[in-house]
């Protein structure tokens, strides 16, 4: 391609997962014109569980959500369940194939041009900055269109953990801690209730056979489920922890749709930016939920902060404009992921600790600020009452002072 027929755009999104599709939108939406790159062909694996405050603030379409889901079943590992019934409430869950193509769509309604292809690289020529990428698309004549070039003046990089934009651009993004998810999609309608299956309810395992430093899960979505687990030991069997954990749901026999996994980052970049035309959100830059592994609704509020930046930065072309979107992240999230990053490595580390977080969630107290903090998005203020009793609660469990 000749320089002169390379296509320009104000911004370039690589990715259109939710980070991606969401700063696709606001930046098109802002006036600019923008490329949201995605490649094809793959479902990201996620289990899909999304808050109903994200649904509200996203304008999500109610036809999306496959379930919603009224309570939780924490599994101790002495095989104790504690129901933790949801008041006043829900958890969406949503199927990431269709979740988000609606997402890219809307983007491309509020104006963003779809591309679909392989991000291979950033270049610089002269005072510009070219992406390149392989176009999944083959040519009218049959044969492969090479690689293609779109300039820029910004590129986000929305793909995901272990973002190739990140380690092309941004320091330290190729260090994330990371945990690797593994699930498996099958086949489990209302029909497969019984057993310990229950349509409308997740069930989370805190059983160090299911994951010695993070749990497990059974997500039900209508008519198929996702049953997975996760952990940051390299080598630990994640294929026969799910086995195992479809045997205690009663879904060993169901039919098997899918089998996939993928890293899920544990801690948000210290820099999202390269000071210069590179701007990271999302997974990319690291910012999921620790202890709890949620991902898209943080993923699509730090893309709105994302854009909001590259807005800054597009106007005024002051490239320090582009940090401001890591700090209005941490100014309102940073405290709720440092407290799960605490707990996680707290109450994740053994079996006995394991036992007495789950005892923890029988007190409705904690229940009830679990799913209020959850839902909302909002470490409540109201009622110190119940915090202070939380609080000596977990200090006597921490103290050994009450049995699990
Ligand atoms: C097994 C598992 C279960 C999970 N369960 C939940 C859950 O229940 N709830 C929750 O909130 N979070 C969950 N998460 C986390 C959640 O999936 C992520 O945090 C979320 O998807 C992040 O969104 P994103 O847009 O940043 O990245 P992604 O969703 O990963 O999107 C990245 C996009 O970039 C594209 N891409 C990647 N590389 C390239 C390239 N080279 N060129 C072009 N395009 C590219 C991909 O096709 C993809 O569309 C789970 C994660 C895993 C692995």
């Amino acid at each position: 391609m000749k320089p002169s027929d390379t296509p320009f755009f104000d911004v370039v999104v690589v990715g259109g997962g939710p980070a991606g599709a969401t700063a696709a939108e606001a930046l098109a939406k802002a006036g600019h014109s923008v490329a949201l790159l995605d490649r094809a062909g793959r479902i990201k694996p996620c289990g899909g569980a999304i808050p109903p405050r994200l649904v509200r603030d996203f304008d999500i379409a109610p036809e999306l959500l496959v379930a919603r889901i009224s309570s939780a079943q924490m599994v101790a590992p002495s095989e104790r369940r504690v129901p933790m019934p949801i008041d006043n409430g829900y958890v969406g869950m949503v199927d990431r194939e269709h979740f988000d193509e609606w997402l890219r769509e809307r983007a491309a309604a509020a104006g963003a041009t779809r591309f679909t292809g392989r991000f291979q690289a950033i270049e610089r020529d002269g005072g510009r900055t070219l992406v390149r990428f392989l176009p999944a698309a083959r040519s009218e004549d049959g044969g492969t269109t090479g690689e293609h070039l779109i300039a820029t003046r910004l590129v986000v990089g929305a793909d995901g953990a272990r973002s190739a934009v990140g380690r092309q651009a941004v320091p330290g993004a190729d260090k994330v801690p990371c945990v690797f998810a593994y699930h498996e999609i099958v086949r489990a309608g209302p029909q497969a209730a019984g057993a310990d299956y229950d349509p409308v309810r997740c069930d989370v395992y805190y059983q160090g056979h299911i994951s010695p430093d993070f749990y497990g899960w059974v997500f039900p979505h209508g008519a198929t489920a996702s049953i997975g687990t996760g952990s940051a030991l390299k080598g630990y069997g994640l294929r026969p922890a799910v086995e195992r954990l479809r045997a205690a749901a009663g879904l060993a026999g169901a039919e098997t749709i899918r089998r996939e996994g993928a890293p899920i980052p544990m801690k948000p970049l210290k820099r999202w930016d390269n000071g210069r035309d590179v701007i990271l959100a999302g997974d990319a830059a690291g910012v999921v939920a620790p202890a709890s592994g949620e991902g898209i609704y943080y993923a699509m509020v730090s893309a709105e902060m994302v854009a909001e930046a590259a807005v800054n930065f597009l106007a005024t072309g002051n490239a320090k404009a582009l940090a401001g979107a890591r700090r209005a992240f941490m100014r309102e999230h940073g405290r709720v992921f440092w407290i799960l990053g605490i707990m996680q490595r707290f109450w994740y580390r053994s079996d006995a600790q394991r036992e007495r977080f789950v005892a923890i969630c029988r007190d409705k107290d904690v229940q009830r600020l679990t799913w209020e903090s959850y839902m909302n998005k909002k470490l409540t203020r109201r009622d110190p009452a119940a915090h202070l009793k939380i609080f000596f609660k977990d200090l006597a469990h921490l103290f050994r002072l009450v049995s699990p």
